[in-house]
Parts: structure tokens; C-alpha cells; sequence
């Protein structure tokens, strides 16, 4: 087969990185401490293992196409009506089809510089113009934010709290930005991590989507629900974007083990409960530890930290990354975030973020 090709891709489309995956698997270990990727280290219920289990009999069938069962037990959880919510194939599929339905060529869709990596991706692969806002302490900056808004921007993406860095922005924040926008800006609003905030000035973004202000929030169960597998996520939009979505997407985005698992999962708050608590317990556990062998840590409202390293290269967040993975531990390495000298790790079950410890504490020894 010839590498020459007459077909040519939409602009855009060879100019994005494709994701890079948090690797799971490494060869010669019996057990590998998975940080990479932010899965709830609980794994998911036990009541979502079993109702995946028990749909095996019934995949001759498409799924229900309007995921009804799945949003009406999202609507009676977190107060809200099932007609607003749109499930799908993890909620990176709905950052695709938001992009896809309100962004094209010659517009620009805008987003904080370590914001999560999907958005360029998203806004790229529909031929848009991804436009970067300086951040401020490793904090997405309202004031910078409008600062690089244009007449063409049609979309703002902010993950609240953010992946890779673990910085939230309060309510009072969003509710500005959202003020300051122009009513034909989309404001994505992505809550990836809402479950794990414990602070009471933060909101992930319901009140603001109920307001009618040209608002969607995006929520996962593949972070604090561990259910990243079967790859669900879902949408809450007022209902000219429901509309919308519900136009793009494809009519069976949702599989018969996906919503099964989700609407099990929903009905064990107490396994829920147990990996927020893991959490609040671990994460300034796991911090402290960090700083105790001189690293510094991002403070984090998610169930991940960013790890700064020292800048010599025998010290520095590549080496230590190679390091861990030569430990069988997988951190996540965020130099396409824009921060080379930083790793992401999971926070992680007791023992694994001992190992951890141990082996930093090696490393840097
Ligand atoms: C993990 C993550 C997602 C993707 O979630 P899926 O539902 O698995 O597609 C979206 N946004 C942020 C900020 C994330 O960290």
C-alpha cells in the first residue's frame, strides 16, 4: 500500500494530536498501580458489574435510543427534567457533537492553556480556529478568557474542575464569565469532576444551565463512577441545545451494557459515597506526602494531583516518569498540556499511594 494519497482531509483535521491515552498495561509486572488516568481506584459498584452482566442475554436488541430510563434517574438524582438531559458514548462525544453542531470554518472556539486535552482535538476536527487563554496560577482566568473573546468565538470550554490541573473556578466566577458573554456564545461548562469538590463556592453548573443562559453542563461516569469502560457521559442544556444534540447524534450512541450499568450505578449512592470519602481522606494525604520529599504539589479540587519536579533532567518529570513506570506505576505525563516539568497522578488506593511514595522517595533519594 502507497503512503500517497489523492484524498484530502478537511482543514484541520491533520493538523490535530490525536489523544494520547493514559497507558494501564506494562509488560513483567504482576501488578501495575494504574495513576494515569483518574478512574475512581474503588472500581466501579458492584450493582453496575452485575446489571452489565445481566443484559448479556438481551445484545441481539438495539439499545432504547433515548437512553429514557437512564435520564429520568439523572433527573430524580440531581433535580432536574429528563427532557434536558442527552446520554452518550462518554461525554467526549458530546464535546465532539457541541463542536460539530455550533463551530465550523472561520470560527473559533476557545479554551484555557492547560485546558483538557478533547477541545482542541474537537475544535480541529471540525475545521474551527482553537484559541488558547493564558491561565493565571495554573487557573483558568475569567478576565483572559474575554480578553481573547471575538466575534467569531461560538464556543467556551471550561473544565470546572480542570484536567490536568486540578484548579476549580468558584461560582461567582462562572457566573461572571457567563454575564460577560454574548448571548450566541455557547458556554460548555465540563463537570468531569464535579463529585470529588468539597468546597461550598463551587457549583457544577446546573443553576446556570436552568437560568437559560445558553449554558451546557457536562457530567461522566467514568471518574468518580469508574464506569470509563462502557463509556457514558451526559449533557444537561437548555432546550434548543437538547434539540440540537439530539439531532447530531447517532440514534443508538448509548449500549444496552452502557445504560444498564449507569442506571445501577446511580441506584448505589453508598459506593458513591465510599469513593468521594476515599478521596477526602487521600488526597491531602497523598499531598502532604508529595511535599514531604520537597515536590510541589497544585492544589486540587478532583481526585488527581499535578506534581511539579525539579528542572534538573536527572531529576525531572520525564526521568521520574520513566522511573515509576520502571516501579510498575503509571503516571501521566502532561508535557502536551503545555506542562513538561509536571506529572498527573491519581489518587490512588492506601497502599498504592505508599508505593508511590516509596518509590519517588527512591527516585529523588
Ligand atoms: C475524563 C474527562 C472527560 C472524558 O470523559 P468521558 O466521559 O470518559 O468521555 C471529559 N472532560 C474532562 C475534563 C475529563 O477529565
Amino acid at each position: 500500500m502507497s503512503a500517497d494519497t489523492l484524498l484530502t482531509p478537511r482543514p484541520g483535521i491533520m493538523e490535530l494530536n490525536p489523544y494520547a491515552a493514559g497507558k494501564h498495561e506494562l509488560e513483567g509486572f504482576d501488578r501495575v498501580v494504574v495513576l494515569s488516568a483518574n478512574e475512581s481506584p474503588l472500581g466501579p459498584s458492584p450493582r453496575a458489574i452485575a446489571a452489565y452482566k445481566d443484559v448479556a442475554a438481551n445484545l441481539n436488541r438495539y439499545p432504547d435510543g433515548g437512553s429514557t430510563d437512564l435520564r429520568e434517574a439523572l433527573a430524580r438524582h440531581h433535580g432536574l427534567e429528563a427532557e434536558n438531559i442527552v446520554c452518550a458514548n462518554g461525554s467526549d462525544e458530546l464535546i465532539a457533537l457541541l463542536t460539530r453542531a455550533y463551530a465550523g470554518p472561520g470560527d473559533e472556539v476557545l479554551f484555557s492553556r492547560h485546558g483538557f486535552a478533547m477541545y482542541p482535538i474537537a475544535t480541529l476536527a471540525v475545521g474551527a480556529t482553537p484559541v488558547m487563554a493564558p491561565e493565571t496560577d495554573l487557573t483558568a482566568d475569567v478576565d483572559a478568557f474575554l480578553d481573547r473573546v471575538t466575534e467569531r468565538t461560538r464556543i467556551v470550554f471550561l473544565a470546572n474542575p480542570n484536567n490536568p490541573t486540578g484548579s476549580f473556578l468558584p461560582t461567582g466566577e462562572v457566573a461572571r464569565l457567563r454575564e460577560r458573554l454574548r448571548d450566541d456564545v455557547l458556554l460548555v461548562i465540563d463537570a468531569a469532576y464535579a463529585e470529588y469538590v468539597t468546597r461550598n463556592d463551587y457549583s457544577a453548573g446546573t443553576e446556570l444551565v436552568k437560568s437559560g443562559g445558553n449554558v451546557v453542563m457536562l457530567r461522566t461516569f467514568s471518574k468518580a463512577f469508574a464506569l470509563a469502560g462502557v463509556r457514558l457521559g451526559w449533557s444537561y442544556s437548555p432546550p434548543a441545545v437538547t434539540d440540537v444534540l439530539n439531532r447530531v447524534r447517532n440514534p443508538f450512541n448509548v449500549t444496552v451494557p452502557a445504560q444498564a450499568a449507569g442506571l445501577a450505578a446511580l441506584d448505589d449512592i453508598a459506593h458513591l459515597d465510599a469513593a468521594r470519602t476515599h478521596n477526602d481522606i487521600w488526597r491531602p494525604k497523598m499531598t502532604a506526602m508529595l511535599q514531604e520529599l520537597g515536590l510541589e504539589v497544585a492544589p486540587s479540587e478532583a481526585n488527581f494531583l499535578l506534581v511539579r519536579f525539579p528542572s534538573e533532567p536527572a531529576k525531572n518529570a520525564d526521568a521520574a516518569n520513566a522511573y515509576l513506570i520502571s516501579r510498575g506505576i503509571i503516571p501521566r505525563a502532561v508535557g502536551n498540556y503545555g506542562l513538561p516539568e509536571y506529572l498527573r497522578i491519581t489518587v490512588g488506593l492506601e497502599d498504592e499511594v505508599v508505593a508511590l511514595v516509596d518509590a519517588l522517595k527512591d527516585f529523588l533519594g
